[in-house]
C-alpha cells in the first residue's frame, strides 16, 4: 500500500508536480493553507467585501462555496451571498441549481437565482435554436459565456457585492493564458490574473479567483473526501473546440512534464502587472444600446441580443406565410 509521505497513513492521492503522496489530513491540510495563501498574498478579500460566490452545483463552485463559506462566515467585516446563473438548458442547471440551494440552507448563506429567461425573455435553449438557424458556427460556449458574465455581474451589483468570486481553477487559467497568447490577445490577457478587470470601474464588480491555483482534480478530491454532495451532470451544449484542444495539450504536457500548468500560471503572473500597466490609460466606452461599459461602441451583449433578434424574423411563422405567398 502506498503511504503518505508525511506521516505513512495511507495515501490517497499523488501529486506528481510535488512528488509526494498524501493522506486525507494532509491532503486537505495542504488544500487549505494554498487557497489561504492565495486569498492573503494577493489581498483579493478585504474587511468590508461582500463576496457573490458564483455558485453552479459543480466541484469547483461547491469547494468555493464550502471554502469561502469556512474561512469567512462570522467575520464581522465579510458578507457572502451565492448567486447561481440558470441559463436555461432543458435537464440540466435546474438541477444543479437545487444542489446549490441545499448547500447554502446548510451553511446559512443567502442564495441568490438569476436566468437568463428573466433577463433575456429566452433560455439558452432557445438562444441555441435560433443560432443554428442561422448557421452560426460558433461553439455556444461563447455567446453563453458573455450572456452570463453579463447577469452575474448584474445581480452582483444588485446585491451590493464589492467582489464576484468565481471558481476557476489552475486548469481553466493555464488555458485562458494560452488561448489568449495564441490569439494575440493582449487585451483580454490584461483582464485574467487572480482579480480580474484592468481597474475597477463604476458598474463592474471585481471578479476576484481564490481557486486559482488549484488544479482541477485537487477540487473534485476535496469535495469527494468531505463527501459534499455535487451535480455530475454536465451542460448539453459544453465543448469550446479552442477550448478544448487547449486542455488536451496542456494534459498531454502536464503528463509529460508535471508542473506545466503552474508554471505558466506563475510566469504569467511575472508579466502581469506589465499588461495592467499597458491597458491602464484605455477608458472603456459606454455601450450605445445599454449603457454598460464596452471597449467598443455596442457591448457583446447588445449584440448577441440584437443578432438573436434579427433570427427571429425568420420564425416558423413568418416561413410558413412566405411559402403560403409563393
Ligand atoms: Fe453555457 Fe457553455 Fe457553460 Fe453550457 S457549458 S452553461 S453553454 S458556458
Amino acid at each position: 500500500m502506498v503511504k503518505c509521505t508525511a506521516c505513512r497513513r495511507p495515501a490517497v492521492a499523488y501529486l506528481r508536480y510535488a512528488g509526494h503522496y498524501f493522506c486525507k489530513k494532509h491532503f486537505l491540510s495542504l488544500y487549505w493553507r494554498r487557497v489561504k495563501r492565495h486569498i492573503y498574498r494577493t489581498g483579493m478579500i478585504q474587511k468590508g467585501d461582500t463576496v457573490g460566490i458564483a455558485a453552479s452545483g459543480g466541484k469547483d463552485s461547491t469547494a468555493l462555496l464550502y471554502v469561502l463559506s469556512k474561512m469567512f462566515k462570522g467575520w464581522p467585516g465579510v458578507k457572502l451571498v451565492a448567486i447561481s446563473a440558470d441559463e436555461g438548458a432543458k435537464g440540466y442547471r435546474s438541477e444543479s441549481v437545487k444542489v446549490v440551494g441545499k448547500h447554502c440552507k446548510r451553511l446559512g448563506i443567502r442564495h441568490e437565482i438569476v436566468s437568463f429567461k428573466k433577463e433575456f425573455g429566452m433560455p439558452i435553449d432557445k438562444v441555441v435554436r435560433v443560432l443554428r438557424r442561422k448557421g452560426e458556427t460558433k461553439g455556444v460556449c461563447s455567446f453563453c459565456g458573455v450572456l452570463r458574465r453579463y447577469i452575474l455581474n448584474k445581480a452582483a451589483r444588485r446585491l451590493g457585492c464589492t467582489k464576484l468570486a468565481t471558481a476557476h481553477n489552475l486548469d481553466d487559467e493555464a488555458q485562458s493564458i494560452l488561448m489568449n497568447f495564441m490569439r494575440g490577445q493582449t487585451d483580454r490577457m490584461a483582464r485574467l490574473g487572480p482579480v480580474t478587470g484592468v481597474s475597477r470601474q463604476d458598474g463592474f464588480v471585481q471578479r476576484i479567483k481564490p481557486l486559482r491555483k488549484i488544479p482541477e482534480k485537487e477540487n473534485a478530491l476535496f469535495v469527494l473526501l468531505n463527501n459534499i454532495e455535487i451535480e455530475k451532470g454536465s451542460c448539453p451544449y459544453r465543448g469550446e473546440a479552442f477550448r478544448g484542444d487547449v486542455r488536451k495539450l496542456l494534459n498531454i504536457m502536464e503528463s509529460k512534464h508535471a508542473g506545466t500548468k503552474f508554471t505558466i500560471v506563475e510566469t504569467f503572473d511575472k508579466l502581469l502587472p506589465a499588461l495592467k500597466e499597458k491597458q491602464k490609460g484605455e477608458k472603456p466606452n459606454k455601450c450605445g444600446m445599454c449603457g454598460e461599459l464596452t471597449s467598443g461602441h455596442t457591448c457583446k451583449v447588445c449584440q448577441i441580443l440584437e443578432m438573436i433578434k434579427s433570427g427571429k424574423v425568420v420564425s416558423k411563422r413568418k416561413r410558413g406565410s412566405k411559402a403560403a405567398g409563393r
